[in-house]
C-alpha cells in the first residue's frame, strides 16, 4: 500500500507570508511608531545644556530626567543621579518646571502589539485556509494535525427516510431491480446467505446510458434497505493535491466500516476508475485514488456487510483492476427503456400530476422511441406545465403529445418566420423524407410532419414511429433507412432543381449508418465479417475508433460513399416515380404547417392512382 501524505505546501507557503509580515512590520512601521522625538543623552549633555541655557521645559522624576531644548520641539531623556545642586542649577538656567509630555508609547504594549499584530493575522490566516482545505478534502486525519480543524464529513450519509425512493418508483428495469432485490435482502438478512456459505458480491456496478435511471435505483436500494447509505460522486475524489483524493477513499471506507451493515454508492465512478495507462506526466492524483480504492476493496471480506454500489456510462474506460471478481464483480446493466418500459415510467411519473381520465400512454411511448426515463420525466413535465400555460386544470393527451416534440426538437419558434420559398423547400424536403419512407415497405410509416420551426434548429421535421420494438436491424431495413434519410435532399433536387443546406444532419446520419454496414456490421462482401471500426464508447453517442489500415479506410470511405449513393438514387427513382403524390402532400403541408400520419397515409392511398411498388 502507498502512504500518501497531503501536500503542506500551500501551508508552509502561508505560514511564510505570516512571518514576512512580522519582519517588515518590525523594520518600517514600528520603529518609526516608537521613535517618536524623545532622545536618549547621557548625564554630561544634560548638564552642559543646563550650563549654556539650553533647556526649555524639565521634569524630574525618581529614575529619569525628560527635558526639552528651548524651542521645546525636542525631548531628551537621561538618568537621575544623585545631584542634590541639580534643582538650583536648573532654577539658575531659566529651565521651567513643567510636566514633559512624552507621546511615545509604553515598551510593554509596545512589544505586545508588535507581537499581536502579526499573531492575530496568522490566525485569521489559517482559520480562513482550514476553511478552504476542509472543503476541499472533507475530514484528513493528516490535516488535523497540523491544527487546522477537521472539516466536514466527505459522504453523505443516506438513511430510508432520507430518499424515500423505493423500487415502486423505478419503473421497468426488472433485471436491475432482481439483481439489486438480492442485496437488499442479504442486507436484511446476511445469515439466510452465511449459512449456505455464500458470499455475495461485494460491488455491483450499474452501466447504462445517461437518464436511465441508475443514481435512482442506487437511491431506491437505500430506501429499501435499512441500512446507511453513503452516497459520493467520483469527481468529489479528484483533488487539486495530490493524496487527498485517496485520503478521502480511506476515510469514506473507515467510516463504512463503522456503520456495516451498510451500502456504499460511488456515482459516476470513471472519474477516478478510468484506466491506468501508465503514460509519463498522467494524472497521479486519479490513480492514486483508483489505487487507494482497489486496496480498500480487498481491505474487508464480503461478509462483513459493506456493499459497495457504482455507477458508470462509460464501463468501457474502467480499469481492468476494478472489474475483477472480489470487487465489481456484479455488472447489472440499466439499458434504454423499451416500449412497455416507457408506459411504465410514464405512468410512474404521471401519477404525479393530474391527468384527465383518457390517457393513452402507449401512444406517447411509442412516439417517444428510444427515449431515457430522465427524457420521459421531463416530457411529463413538460405536459403539465403546458397545460398551465393553457390555463387547464390537467394534463391532456395533447400535451403529452406536444411535449414529446419538444423534448425531441425542442420548443415552437413562435417568431421565426420562414420566408413563401423556404417554407415550401420544406415542405417538399419533409414529405420527400416521408413519402421514401412510407414507399419502402419495411420502413416505420410517419407519424407527424410538420414544418413549424424549432428551437434546436430543425426547420420541420418527420416524426417517424416504431410499430414494434427493434432489437436486430437487417440489411434491408437499414439500407431503406439510408434512403429516407437522403429522401429530403431527393425531393429538393427533383423539384427545385437545385439543393439546400437543409440536409447537413440526413447526410450525417446516412454516413452513420452506412459506414457502420462496411466496418462494422460486416455486411458487404468485400470484407465480409471482419471488424474495422470498434465501437469505443458505447453509451455516450457510440463513438468508434478505426482499426485498419490506410487503404483499407481508404476503402471504406469509397464503400460508404457508394452505398448512400445507391440509396439516395433509389429515394429519387421512388418519388419521381410518385411526383403526384408528392405535390399533393407537400402542397397540404405548405397550406397547414402539419400532417398527421393518418392524413399522409389517406392523401397517399386515395383515388386510384396507387403509389407504384418500388423494387
Ligand atoms: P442516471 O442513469 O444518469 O443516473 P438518474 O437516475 O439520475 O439517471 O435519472 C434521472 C431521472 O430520470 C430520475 O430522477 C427519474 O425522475 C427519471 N428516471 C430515469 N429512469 C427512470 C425509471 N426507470 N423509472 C422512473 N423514473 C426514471
Ligand atoms: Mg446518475
Ligand atoms: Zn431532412
Amino acid at each position: 500500500m502507498q502512504e500518501v501524505k497531503p501536500n503542506k505546501k500551500p501551508m508552509i507557503f502561508y505560514w511564510l507570508i505570516a512571518l514576512l509580515i512580522i519582519i517588515l512590520l518590525n523594520t518600517f512601521v514600528f520603529p518609526s511608531a516608537m521613535k517618536s522625538k524623545v532622545k536618549e543623552v547621557d548625564y554630561g549633555t544634560f548638564m552642559s545644556m543646563t550650563e549654556n541655557k539650553e533647556i526649555g521645559s524639565v521634569s524630574v522624576n525618581n529614575d529619569e530626567i525628560i527635558f526639552t531644548d528651548k524651542s521645546e520641539e525636542n525631548i531628551y531623556r537621561t538618568g537621575n543621579l544623585n545631584d542634590p545642586q541639580l534643582v538650583d542649577r536648573l532654577y539658575a538656567s531659566g529651565a521651567k518646571f513643567d510636566k514633559v509630555v512624552v507621546d511615545e508609547m509604553n515598551p510593554v504594549l509596545y512589544y505586545m502589539i508588535s507581537l499581536a499584530i502579526p499573531l492575530i493575522i496568522m490566525v485569521v490566516f489559517s482559520r480562513i485556509l482550514s476553511k478552504k482545505m476542509a472543503e476541499r478534502m472533507g475530514n484528513n486525519p493528516t490535516m488535523m494535525q497540523f491544527g487546522m480543524g477537521s472539516g466536514a464529513n466527505a459522504a453523505k450519509v443516506y438513511v430510508k427516510s432520507d430518499t424515500g425512493i423505493k423500487f415502486s418508483d423505478v419503473a421497468g428495469e426488472e433485471e436491475a431491480k432482481e439483481l439489486l432485490q438480492e442485496i437488499v435482502d442479504y442486507l436484511h438478512n446476511p445469515d439466510k446467505y452465511s449459512e449456505i456459505g455464500a458470499n455475495l458480491p461485494k460491488g455491483a456496478l450499474l452501466v447504462g446510458p445517461p437518464g436511465t435511471g441508475k443514481t435512482l435505483l442506487a437511491k431506491a436500494v437505500a430506501g429499501e434497505a435499512d441500512v446507511p447509505f453513503f452516497s459520493i460522486s467520483g469527481s468529489e475524489f479528484v483533488q487539486m493535491f495530490v493524496g487527498m483524493g485517496a485520503a478521502k477513499v480511506r476515510d469514506l471506507f473507515k467510516q463504512a466500516k463503522e456503520k456495516a451493515p451498510c451500502i456504499v454508492f460511488i456515482d459516476e465512478i470513471d472519474t477516478i476508475g478510468k484506466k491506468r495507462d501508465g503514460q509519463i506526466g498522467g494524472n497521479d492524483e486519479r490513480e492514486q485514488t483508483l489505487n487507494q480504492l482497489l486496496t480498500e476493496m480487498d481491505g474487508f471480506n464480503g461478509n462483513n456487510g459493506v456493499v459497495i454500489l457504482a455507477a458508470t456510462n462509460r464501463p468501457e474506460s474502467l480499469d481492468p483492476a476494478l472489474l475483477r471478481p472480489g470487487r465489481f464483480d456484479r455488472r447489472i446493466p440499466v439499458e434504454l427503456p423499451d416500449l412497455q418500459g416507457r408506459i411504465d415510467i410514464l405512468k410512474v411519473h404521471g401519477a404525479k400530476v393530474k391527468m384527465s381520465g383518457n390517457i393513452d400512454y402507449s401512444e406517447i411511448a411509442r412516439a417517444a422511441a428510444g427515449a431515457s426515463g430522465a427524457e420521459l420525466a421531463n416530457i411529463v413535465n413538460e405536459a403539465a406545465l403546458r397545460a398551465v400555460r393553457q390555463g387547464r386544470k390537467k394534463v391532456q393527451q395533447q400535451d403529452l403529445m406536444e411535449s414529446v416534440e419538444v423534448v425531441i426538437a425542442g420548443y415552437q419558434k413562435k417568431n421565426k418566420i420562414l420566408s413563401d420559398k423556404e417554407k415550401l423547400i420544406v415542405s417538399y424536403h419533409e414529405v420527400g423524407h416521408a413519402l421514401v419512407a412510407a414507399l419502402q415497405t419495411n420502413s416505420a410509416p410517419v407519424q407527424k410532419i410538420t414544418i413549424i420551426p424549432r428551437t434546436s434548429g430543425a426547420l420541420g421535421y418527420t416524426m417517424q414511429v416504431d410499430e414494434g420494438e427493434h432489437n436486430l436491424m437487417s440489411k434491408t431495413e437499414i439500407e431503406n433507412k439510408i434512403a429516407t434519410f437522403t429522401g429530403g435532399r431527393a425531393a429538393e433536387e427533383i423539384i427545385f432543381g437545385d439543393i439546400t443546406t437543409g440536409a447537413s444532419n440526413d447526410i450525417e446520419q446516412a454516413t452513420k449508418l452506412a459506414r457502420a454496414m462496411v466496418s462494422r456490421f460486416g455486411m458487404t462482401d468485400k470484407f465480409g465479417m471482419v471488424a474495422m471500426e470498434t465501437v469505443t464508447n458505447q453509451y455516450l453517442g457510440g463513438d468508434t475508433s478505426l482499426a485498419c489500415s490506410n487503404e483499407t479506410q481508404t476503402l471504406i470511405d469509397q464503400m460508404t460513399v457508394e452505398i448512400v449513393e445507391n440509396q439516395h438514387q433509389k429515394a429519387k427513382k421512388l418519388l419521381t416515380d410518385n411526383i403526384g403524390k408528392l405535390h399533393e402532400i407537400a402542397k397540404y403541408l405548405y397550406e397547414n404547417e402539419t400532417i398527421t400520419g393518418d392524413e399522409f397515409m389517406q392523401i397517399l392511398y386515395s383515388k386510384n392512382n396507387v403509389p407504384g411498388e418500388c423494387e
